[in-house]
């Protein structure tokens, strides 16, 4: 018996070609489904990945100040699975009807433009690791600010092209280290962009020449750029340190956060386990928690150890990046004037618990002077009183 040659289109008998002509249809269909399941479903796991994953490059913003070296670094163990919830008192809601003041206005990108971009990643793709860091040539500010052409005025920043949680007012307590300020300036303007941080600069400047009080000033600058934009992080730094890797987050975290722990002049190293000074980050929360910081410091020393006894009193613990990443270097000199190291400070500490309840935000007392507005960050000049 003879099969006969199938007909096209024929319905009685089992067609051979019509059948392959359906399976290649069929398997098409599926590659087609799978592709545009996959594309989707990386879309949807992180946006900003995207153009990376269908091989398109992203390159950094702003300059990179402060040469990388060698490789990346051997820093935090890096994150790479799904988005955790935002720090601690951070909301990652687009911004409020607040970001209408006169210094948001400072800021770019229209809310309605804000709201169409995606979340910035947790890690930035921007960081280069390690820099040299050096303090051997001058810094021009005029420059600079030609050099970060996306810092706007009052030393206002925020990513162009995602949403970060992190909003962050630095605070630095200051007076007559102009030439240590350029430096800061220089590094961190560039290392703050590629962390792709939304982020302000306040210089908190002592007026005259009473003894210096160095948490009362940082208190000032928590009141004061409060009132500029809805900040939900403060990173308090002294103006003379800068991280020598930029994988070293200038931003809060769920417990406080202690920056600089591997300073030069400690060989590297914390100087001891409770040691909070240089530079460290605590949420809005997390300040006022505390009551904020001590305003009877005055002179050099022991009010960071009262920070520390106020975060263990209130059960918060520290978090600190690695010893590796938070290498930083201070830029050498002679102890300023008026900033004696305060006899008084050992008997202060010994007794935060008590003092901590009464002593802080809530009996902060100051008076502004002067207001600027620089390309490169904002000054606010305060007369802060003398000790009682
Ligand atoms: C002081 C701190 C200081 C530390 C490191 C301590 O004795 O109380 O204020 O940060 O030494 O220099």
């Amino acid at each position: 018996m003879r099969f006969r040659e199938p007909l096209l289109g024929g319905s009685a008998a089992m067609p051979g070609a019509t059948l392959q002509r359906a399976c290649r249809l069929l398997v098409a269909v599926c590659a087609l489904h799978l592709g545009v399941t996959l594309v989707y479903y990386l879309a949807g796991r992180d946006l900003s990945r995207l153009p990376q994953l269908v091989g398109v490059s992203t390159s950094p913003q702003g300059g990179s100040n402060g040469a990388p070296v060698g490789a990346q670094p051997s820093g935090e163990p890096r994150s790479r699975g799904p988005r955790p919830p935002p720090p601690l008192g951070v909301s990652s809601e687009p911004r409020s009807s607040r970001d209408s003041s006169p210094a948001s206005n400072l800021t770019s990108g229209s809310p309605a433009a804000a709201r169409s971009l995606p979340a910035c990643p947790e890690e930035s793709p921007l960081l280069i690791g390690p820099m040299m860091i050096q303090f051997n040539f001058p810094v021009d500010l005029d420059l600079l600010a030609k050099q970060n052409p996306e810092v706007k005025m009052g030393g206002r920043h925020k990513p162009k092209d995602c949403i970060s949680p992190h909003k962050v007012a630095i605070i630095i307590p200051f007076r007559n280290r102009q030439e240590h300020l350029r430096y800061w300036l220089y590094y961190l303007h560039p290392i703050l962009q590629r962390q792709q941080l939304d982020y302000g600069i306040y210089v908190i400047n002592q007026a005259g020449d009473t003894i210096f009080n160095r948490a009362k000033l940082l208190n000032i600058g928590f009141r004061e750029a409060l009132k500029d934009y809805d900040y939900n992080c403060f990173v308090f730094s002294d103006v003379d340190l800068i991280p020598m890797d930029d994988h070293n987050s200038y931003r809060c975290f769920s417990q406080p956060r202690h920056i600089s722990v591997a300073m030069d002049k400690f060989g590297f190293s914390l100087p001891y386990v409770q040691y909070f000074g240089g530079v460290s980050a605590l949420s809005k929360q997390q300040f006022l928690t505390i009551n904020g910081f001590p305003n009877n410091y005055w002179g050099w020393g022991g009010e960071d150890d009262d920070i520390f006894n106020r975060l263990v009193f209130k059960g918060m613990s520290i978090s600190r990046p690695n010893a590796v990443v938070g290498k930083c270097r201070m830029i050498r000199h002679s102890r300023d004037k008026k900033n004696e190291p305060n006899p008084q400070r050992f008997d202060r500490i010994a007794h935060t618990k008590e003092t901590m309840r009464t002593d802080g935000l809530n009996s902060l007392t100051y008076k502004v002077l002067d207001i600027q507005r620089y390309p490169l960050y904002t000054q606010i000049t305060v007369d802060i009183g003398t000790p009682s």
